[in-house]
C-alpha cells in the first residue's frame, strides 16, 4: 500500500511536498498501471486514478474541519441550538468518492426541530447525500436528456455511479430550489419596494444611453401524463392518458444585445428567459419580473414582439402599457399567402402577383398596413363576384388586418434596426422543446414546472443561485 499525499504532508518532518514531488509520486503510481505506449485517455485516466484517494481524503479532512468549525446555531433561524453532546456521523458521495464526516447537532426551540449547522453550511441536504459538485452534475446531465439515458454519461466523466432514479431525483429538486428561486422575484414584482429592488439589480448592467427594451413572446406545448396510475381504468374507456399542455414562454433583451455573425445569422448577445406551465396569470408576473430585472423602467423603448394570439396582447396591454407592440412580419406574410392562395389557387402565378406588391408596401411604405386593409376591402366591396369560401377568407382577413394594424410599421422597425419578427422567440421555444419533447417523456406539472424552472435559470446566467461554488 502507497501512502497519499495527506500522509507525507505531514510526515516528512513539517517539511511540505512541492508541487514537483508530488508530480513525481503521481507519476510513479500511475506510470506503474500503464503499458508504456498507452494512448493519452488512458494517461488521463490512470492520473486521476492515481491521486484519487489522495484527493478523496484531503476533501473528507477538509470536509471535518468546516463541520467543526461551524458554530451550533439553527440554519433557518439564526438562533442557538440546544447542542446534544454527541456528534453524528454522516456519509457523503462527492466527486472523488463517498466520504465521511462527524457533526454535531441540536435542538431549536424557536423551529421546533433538530438542526444540522454544518449541513447547511456545507451544501448538503438533509435528504440526498450528494455533494454540491455531485449535485450539480446530477442538474446538468439531467438538463441535456433524461436521467436514464445519462447516468452512463456521467460515469465516464466523473467516473461516478449515480442511479438514474438518484440523478432524477435530484434534478428534480434542484428544479424545485430554481423554481422557488424564480417565485420569489415574481412575488418581489407585486409591491413597489420589491420592484425597486429588482429594478436596482438591473441597474449595473445598464448602457448610460437610452435604450430599447425587446420583449418577444409564444408558447409551444407539452405532454404530460394526467392520470398516473389510471392508464388501465382510461383504456377500458378508450381514452389516452397523455395530454398536451401550453408552456408559456417570454425573452427580453436590449436591442444593443442584438447583432450579426459573420454569415447574417442575428445573435443576441445575453438575455433573459421566462417559461412556465402554470398559466397566462403566472407568466405574466414572471415575465414582468424578468422585464424588470433586465432595465424595463429603466429603458427609453419598449417593443413588444409576436405572432397575432390574442392572449399575448391582453398581456401587453395589461402590463406593459405604453410598450410598442409589433406582430411577427413572417406570420403576416403567411395570412397573405393564405388569401392569395384562396383568391387565386394555392401556388399559382396569379396568387403570386396578387399577393406580393401587398407584402412589398408592408416593409416599404410607411403606412404599409393601412394601404394593405384598404386594398382588402376595396376587394370586398368591388363587383367582383367571390365564392361563399372566398368571401369568408377575405372577412376574416380584412379583421385581421384591423386588429393589427398598429403593430405593423415594419419601415420604421426597418429604419431604427429593430427586428419585424419574433425570430428570437420562436427559437427559444424549440430549444426548449428539444429538451421537454424527448420521445417517451411523460411528465406531471409539477415535474414540468420544476425542470422548466432549472433550465430557465441556467439560460438566466443565474447557476451561482443554486451553486454558489459556480460564481467565478
Ligand atoms: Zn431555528
Amino acid at each position: 500500500m502507497l501512502y497519499s499525499i495527506a500522509d507525507s504532508v505531514n510526515t516528512q518532518k513539517g517539511l511540505f511536498m512541492t508541487d514537483s514531488e508530488v508530480a513525481g509520486w503521481l507519476y510513479e503510481r500511475a506510470a506503474a498501471e500503464l503499458p508504456a505506449d498507452a494512448d493519452m485517455g488512458r494517461i488521463e485516466k490512470a492520473v486521476e486514478a492515481a491521486s484519487l484517494a489522495s484527493r478523496r481524503e484531503a476533501v473528507e479532512r477538509l470536509v471535518q474541519r468546516a463541520a467543526d468549525a461551524c458554530p451550533p446555531a439553527c440554519p433557518d433561524c439564526g438562533g442557538r441550538l440546544k447542542a446534544h453532546a454527541g456528534r453524528r456521523p454522516r456519509r457523503v458521495l462527492a466527486r472523488c468518492g463517498h466520504i465521511l464526516f462527524k457533526r454535531g447537532y441540536g435542538y431549536c426551540a424557536a423551529c421546533g426541530r433538530y438542526a444540522y449547522p454544518a449541513d447547511a453550511a456545507l451544501g448538503l441536504h438533509a435528504r440526498a447525500s450528494l455533494s454540491p459538485l455531485v449535485q450539480e452534475v446530477c442538474a446538468l446531465e439531467a438538463l441535456a436528456a433524461p436521467a436514464c439515458r445519462k447516468a452512463r454519461d456521467a460515469r465516464r466523466l466523473t467516473g461516478l455511479d449515480i442511479a438514474p432514479s438518484v440523478m432524477h431525483r435530484e434534478a428534480r429538486r434542484q428544479g424545485e430550489a430554481a423554481r422557488a428561486l424564480r417565485d420569489r422575484d415574481a412575488e418581489l414584482a407585486q409591491t413597489p419596494e420589491g420592484l425597486a429592488a429588482l429594478a436596482a439589480s438591473a441597474a449595473p448592467g445598464l448602457p448610460d444611453s437610452p435604450f430599447t427594451l425587446v420583449i418577444e413572446i409564444d408558447a409551444w406545448n407539452i405532454r404530460e401524463r394526467d392520470a398516473w396510475g389510471l392508464t388501465g381504468e382510461l383504456a377500458k374507456k378508450g381514452e389516452k392518458p397523455e395530454r398536451w399542455h401550453w408552456v408559456y414562454t417570454g425573452t427580453v433583451f436590449r436591442l444593443d444585445q442584438r447583432g450579426a455573425t459573420a454569415s447574417g445569422r442575428p445573435v443576441i448577445s445575453e438575455r433573459g428567459y421566462v417559461a412556465t406551465r402554470k398559466g397566462l396569470d403566472a407568466f405574466k408576473r414572471q415575465l414582468y419580473a424578468e422585464a424588470v430585472r433586465r432595465g424595463l423602467f429603466q429603458a427609453a423603448h419598449v417593443l413588444i414582439l409576436a405572432d397575432g394570439a390574442v392572449w399575448i396582447w391582453n398581456i401587453a396591454d395589461d402590463r406593459f402599457k405604453g410598450a410598442a407592440q409589433r406582430v411577427d412580419l413572417y406570420h403576416v406574410e403567411e395570412h397573405l399567402w393564405a388569401l392569395a392562395a384562396d383568391l387565386h389557387g394555392k401556388g399559382t402565378q396569379a396568387a403570386r402577383e396578387w399577393a406580393q406588391p401587398y407584402i412589398d408596401w408592408l416593409t416599404d411604405r410607411k403606412d404599409g398596413a393601412l394601404d394593405v386593409l384598404r386594398g382588402l376591402e376595396g376587394l370586398r366591396d368591388a363587383a367582383q363576384p367571390l365564392t361563399t369560401q372566398q368571401r369568408e377568407a377575405l372577412e376574416r382577413e380584412i379583421g385581421y388586418f384591423d386588429t393589427h394594424k398598429n403593430r405593423m410599421d415594419y419601415k420604421s422597425a426597418k429604419a431604427h434596426g429593430q427586428p419585424a419578427g419574433s425570430g428570437a422567440i420562436e427559437s427559444t421555444c424549440s430549444q426548449y422543446q428539444r429538451r421537454f419533447k424527448l420521445t417517451g417523456q411523460f411528465w406531471s406539472l409539477e415535474g414540468d414546472e420544476a425542470f422548466l424552472a432549472l433550465e430557465t435559470l441556467h439560460r438566466n446566467e443565474r447557476w451561482h443561485l443554486l451553486f454558489p461554488h459556480d460564481k467565478e
